[in-house]
């Protein structure tokens, strides 16, 4: 026998190799393996076994990493979907499907010296002083690991042993697993009685499940797969229902049903809402009673350690259901009876870094491959996702009211040109946020204030000579950052110190001043304007390690903070009653971006952020600030209406031919020497021309600068095509760039259904 192994190093080619005589019967398709290559030792996957080899003189496999193969054969087939949709190499694919802590060659359980009391056979013996305390804390406890014992009886491990040598006690090594979540205190919940809407959509996603039994969809070998993608079959439902509509208890109950059947659940939510309480809901849901099993949980604030036990729990079965971020999707969940994409619009879904995979869409195949249910839901939903619905492809389930029926919050939207007038400058709050903050203050009431930039200010400038501090790495201005009186690169991270006057050698003027306004200097103003309020801020630049979020939200929770200042990090998923007021800085930052999904994540953003107000007896209040007050995405998003924002926006990229009328695909071309990046661009656009013919509507724009032209020192030139024959692109651009040649120092980056055109 032989087995063919795709190695950790993108060859886009797989090797060879015998199964050795000891190995025999262990190695299987999707076994993680080390092997030979050249002088160094390399570890791959096992993709196929087969009699005979056309080399000959193979090498033999070394060993074999796990006691399971590590890949299944359906993760195999997603992880080929994915090198070929994506353009990336199939190795790099397959490298994605498992988590770094999984695929090292030592990983392991951790293994544990554990103390246990052995029955006394006669009498104690006479033991030392230190012997003998150590001897009643193990007594009391039976059992109790060696490190803990040690700490507790002030002890060394010495003595222990001497307990061992006296035959009193036993020190075994015990496989002990790590539970991220082992010290928090669940209590078991039950199923809800749901209302009417949730009822209905209930009932479609079981029916769904239950019918998914039959086989459903089937899909031939690895890679003729692609299709699928754009053309789902109805088992993909999109739960369309603003925050507290209940929409989390429909999962709940879903993955109930999936678990009835049989069949495990995967749900994905963004990162950024991987709080304890969202994971929280899911454990004590299903920690007692005949549905009982174990969540796993995989993000990226778990150790290595934690992050390996929490994978193999599922690929051994005992976890039955995953909740985790973007990668969480490759989780070995079998069988597979649904998959739960919430906050579907998030744009962390998407991968920034090869291979670029958008998790939603890889839900969507992995569903279709292996027959399980696709649950996409929102508030606001992802005009992709919503036309697939008006298509037929996805089934729309509307959830209108809040469970709870509370009224939606009352938006308003302030003019800040007004505001402006007769000021110097532009003011960080209008009158009336001022007028409505100083009131719940008054009343002992919350406010959350949102600006999606952190720092102090957005950049230092000359007002004499117009300098401005700019990254010399990136073209981008620097931001001052006044605690620790830096200036800092957002993109690279440059750090400089602040100027005592103009750098500018012909102006030096001592009076630069700080332009724009960040988180910091929102907080700072507050403390101005508010001496007696609580104010928190919760930024990247607050919040360093994974406590700190915890800690601030815990005490705003307990009514220890009166104003809570944040980015992005504040705007979704957190729930806190006592919010009566969320004021948002400045509205229309976004939507001067030059991206063409500008509008639709300003509206989205808004109607996140205006989410977290209002959500206890008393009703909401929220103010949005803008300089373009009568923007449609602010105006449709003070009137809570998606539909209307989507009818208006559809149209504009129905005209431009966007998405979801076509599919992008950007080509970022990078170098230090912008000459050559140039020239490779313009080279690259012509070997596109040639593919023209081959498409119905395939449209090249570019090549042109990139919105972020230079960054980390390189310079950056794109190459946009658009065409709704994406599949067929995509193996064309994998042939051609592979075909390419590029002057030694530019390099090309394929993005496939790109969302950060920067
Ligand atoms: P969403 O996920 O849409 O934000 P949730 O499922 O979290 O909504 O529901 C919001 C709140 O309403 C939660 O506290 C939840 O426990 C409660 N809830 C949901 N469905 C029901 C129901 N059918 N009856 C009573 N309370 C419910
Ligand atoms: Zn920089």
């Amino acid at each position: 026998m032989i087995a063919r192994v795709s190695l950790e190093i993108a060859l886009r080619k797989e090797f060879d190799y015998a199964i050795p005589p000891e190995l025999t019967g262990a190695v299987d398709v999707g076994s993680r393996v080390q092997v030979p290559f050249g002088p160094r030792k390399i570890l791959g996957v096992v993709t196929a076994l087969a009699e005979e080899s056309a080399h000959t003189n193979l090498k033999p496999i070394l060993k074999i990493i796990g006691a399971q193969t590590l890949v299944t054969p359906k993760i195999l087939k997603l992880a080929r979907w994915i090198g070929e949709y994506y353009c990336c190499a199939p190795e790099t694919a397959l490298k994605s499907v498992l988590p770094e802590a999984v695929r090292k060659e030592d990983a392991g359980w951790r293994e544990r010296l554990l103390v246990r009391v052995l029955p006394l056979v006669g009498d104690l013996p006479k033991l030392a002083k230190r012997q003998q305390e150590v001897w009643n804390i193990v007594e009391e406890r039976r059992e109790i690991l060696l490190s803990e014992l040690v700490a507790l009886a002030e002890t060394t491990a010495a003595t222990v042993r001497k307990l061992e040598d006296h035959g009193l006690v036993s020190i075994t090594s015990e496989i002990s697993e790590r539970d991220p979540y082992a010290h928090e205190h669940i209590l078991p919940t039950q199923p809800l009685t749901l209302n009417a809407e949730q009822a209905v959509a209930f009932g479609k996603i079981i029916a769904a499940i239950k019918h998914g039994e039959d086989g459903g969809l089937k899909i031939g070998n690895g890679a003729r797969a692609p299709s699928s993608i754009l053309h789902p079959q109805s088992s993909t439902f999109l739960l369309h229902g603003v925050t507290g509509s209940g929409k989390t208890e429909i999962y709940l109950q879903a993955i109930a049903h999936a678990l009835e059947q049989g069949k495990g659940a995967i749900v994905l939510v963004p990162e950024i809402s991987l709080t304890p309480q969202t994971v929280e809901r899911f454990k004590a849901r299903f920690s007692s009673g005949p549905l009982q099993t174990l969540v796993a949980v995989l993000h990226s604030h778990l150790s290595a350690g934690e992050r390996h036990d929490e994978w193999h729990k599922i690929r051994q079965g005992r976890a039955r259901i995953v909740i985790g971020a973007r990668s969480a999707i490759f989780a070995p969940v079998e069988p597979l009876g649904l998959i739960i994409v919430d906050e579907e619009h998030e744009h962390t879904y998407k991968q920034e870094e090869t291979p670029r995979y958008h998790a939603r869409d890889v839900a969507i195949v992995r569903g279709q491959m292996e027959s399980a249910v696709v649950v996409l839901g929102s508030a606001t939903p992802s005009l992709e996702s919503f036309y697939n619905c008006q298509q037929g492809k996805y089934t729309l389930l509307e959830l209108r009211d809040r469970v709870d029926n509370q009224k939606m919050p009352r938006v308003r939207v302030v003019d800040m040109r007004q505001a402006a007038r007769g000021e110097k400058g532009i003011p960080i709050f209008s009158p009336q946020l001022k007028e409505a903050m100083t009131q719940r203050l008054e009343r002992g009431e919350q406010t959350i204030l949102f600006l999606n930039r952190r720092g102090f200010s957005t950049s230092l400038q000359c007002p004499k000579c117009g300098y401005v501090a700019e990254c010399p790495n990136c073209s981008i201005s620097l931001t001052f950052h006044r605690q620790e009186q830096k200036l800092c690169c957002h993109i690279c991270n440059h750090v400089e110190r602040v100027p005592p006057v103009c750098p500018n050698e012909k102006c030096k003027n001592p009076a630069i001043r700080y332009a724009g306004t960040g988180t910091q200097r929102v907080e700072e103003t507050l403390a101005k304007l508010f001496p007696q309020a609580r104010i928190k801020r919760m930024d990247a630049d607050t919040m360093k390690r994974k406590e700190d979020y915890r800690r601030v939200l815990g005490d705003f929770k307990a009514g220890k903070i009166d104003i809570l200042v944040g980015t992005q990090m504040i705007a979704k998923g957190l729930h806190f009653p006592n919010v009566t007021l969320v004021g948002i800085i400045y509205a229309d930052m976004a939507l001067h971006q030059p991206d063409f999904r500008a509008s639709e994540r300003t509206f989205q953003l808004l109607t996140q952020v205006a989410g977290r107000a209002g959500r206890g007896d008393v009703e909401g209040e929220v103010f949005v600030q803008a300089f373009t007050p009568f923007h449609p995405a602010i105006q449709f998003a003070r009137r809570h209406d998606f539909a209307g924002f989507y009818a208006q926006e559809t149209e504009f990229r129905e005209q431009l031919k966007y998405p979801p009328f076509s599919r992008v695909a950007l080509l970022t071309l990078k170098g230090r020497n912008e000459e050559k990046v140039i020239f490779s661009a313009d080279h690259l656009r012509r070997d596109l021309e040639k593919e023209q013919p081959n498409f119905k509507d395939l449209v090249i724009a570019g090549p042109a600068p990139a919105p972020l032209l230079k960054a980390e020192t390189f310079y950056r030139h794109q190459i946009m095509l658009r065409t709704r024959q994406m599949t067929k692109l995509s193996a064309r651009l994998a042939k051609l760039t592979s075909e390419l040649v590029l002057p030694e120092d530019v390099t090309l980056a394929v993005d496939i259904d790109p969302v950060n055109l920067g």
